[in-house]
């Protein structure tokens, strides 16, 4: 693959507020010469951080999408000390189309950034983030939802690396996030998510689940723009607005495989607990009925942890192995502490 099929118009090295394209060639019948063109907004003032906030990157997660549309627009750049890229429609195909995959070619941006990159446009916008503007970076913050299939409780999440520093200065922001739910993840991912891709380019990666189902949930936007607005405050690139100082109560999450429930079988779901429930280990979780074979008894689900319910299925028909639940598990801050101190 070549990169000089995706380039960037605003220029990366220049100070003030710029508002333009990255393009990725897009040769196709109704446009022989075409691009993709994906919005990116560049403010930069002075000495200072370069943080790089995303959203879109599955087109159906609509909060993070408007916090960062909301901040392109409103954003005073010499407010800012160092430098904000800005893509609020990562995956442009998949967010005109308002679904989680590109329409183009099925590309999931968010599973685009392992070692190697598909010469397909999901692939060459994964190419281009991860290869050309991580490395500008100090900080990335890739805001999602739920999607269509999921409900989500609000929540940031983090990266934690297993460099004892980048932990340690990832906690400290995760924490100054101050979401209700703070999930710090220990580790470096496994699945070709962007946050490998920032910590393969030694970029501290932070992210967050807000809201979900298909919808845009005005609660779970304030706490998108509560974490991203904290964060600024936090990284020295911008002082917060008053109405984001106050502290408020959050809980340290994690999770593991056993913190997920899949469908066993094709039917109906129906949920027999909600986003924000404590539940137990063996505890019923619902049932998969099927209505078209009424005589068949519905199956029962059992959660296989503890844990808060932090995510249900948003849709009522399921195939086997959809996610029907996932539960983070609360943890003590000083149990996070703990295992950031114990990494060599
Ligand atoms: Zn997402």
């Amino acid at each position: 693959m070549s990169l000089t099929s995706v380039w960037c118009e605003p220029d990366l090295t220049a100070q003030g507020r710029q508002v333009g394209w990255i393009r990725v060639e897009h040769s196709v019948h109704r446009s022989a010469y075409g691009t993709i063109a994906i919005p990116f907004a560049v403010f930069a003032n002075g000495e200072g951080p370069t943080i790089l906030l995303m959203a879109g990157s599955h087109g159906d997660e609509y909060e993070g999408q408007l916090a960062l549309t909301r901040l392109v627009r409103s954003l005073d750049v010499s407010r800012i000390r160092g430098r904000i890229l800005v893509l609020p429609a990562a995956n442009l195909p998949a967010v005109v189309a308002g679904q989680r995959t590109s329409p183009l070619d099925g590309g999931n941006l968010n599973r685009s950034f392992g070692d190697h990159y598909t010469d397909t446009p999901t692939g060459q916008i994964a190419a281009f983030i991860a290869e050309e503007l991580l490395p500008l970076c100090d900080v990335m913050l890739d805001l999602h939802s739920g999607g269509s299939s999921l409900r989500h409780l609000s929540c940031s999440y983090a990266d934690l690396s297993c460099d004892p520093v980048m932990a340690a200065r990832t906690f400290a922001a995760l924490e100054a996030m101050n979401a209700p739910l703070s999930w710090a993840q220990a580790g470096i991912p496994a699945a070709p998510v962007a946050g490998r891709a920032a910590l393969r380019k030694g970029v501290m990666h932070l992210s967050g689940e807000f809201g979900g189902g298909g919808a845009l949930n005005a609660a779970d936007l304030n706490v998108a723009e509560r974490c991203i607005y904290r964060l600024l405050d936090h990284l020295g690139i911008l002082e917060m607005a008053a109405e984001w100082r106050a502290e408020i109560a959050t809980r340290f999450v994690f999770n593991t495989q056993a913190h997920f429930t899949y469908a066993p079988g094709e039917g109906v779901f129906e949920p027999l607990a909600a986003p924000g429930d404590v539940v137990e280990k063996g505890q019923a979780a619902g049932w998969i009925h099927r209505p078209e074979r009424p005589e068949d008894a519905p199956v029962a689900l059992h959660f296989a942890s503890d844990g808060i319910v932090a995510v249900t299925r948003a849709m009522g028909r399921c195939l086997p192995g959809d996610c029907l639940f996932h539960l983070l598990e609360e943890t003590p801050r000083a149990a996070v502490l703990a295992g950031i101190k114990a990494l060599k």
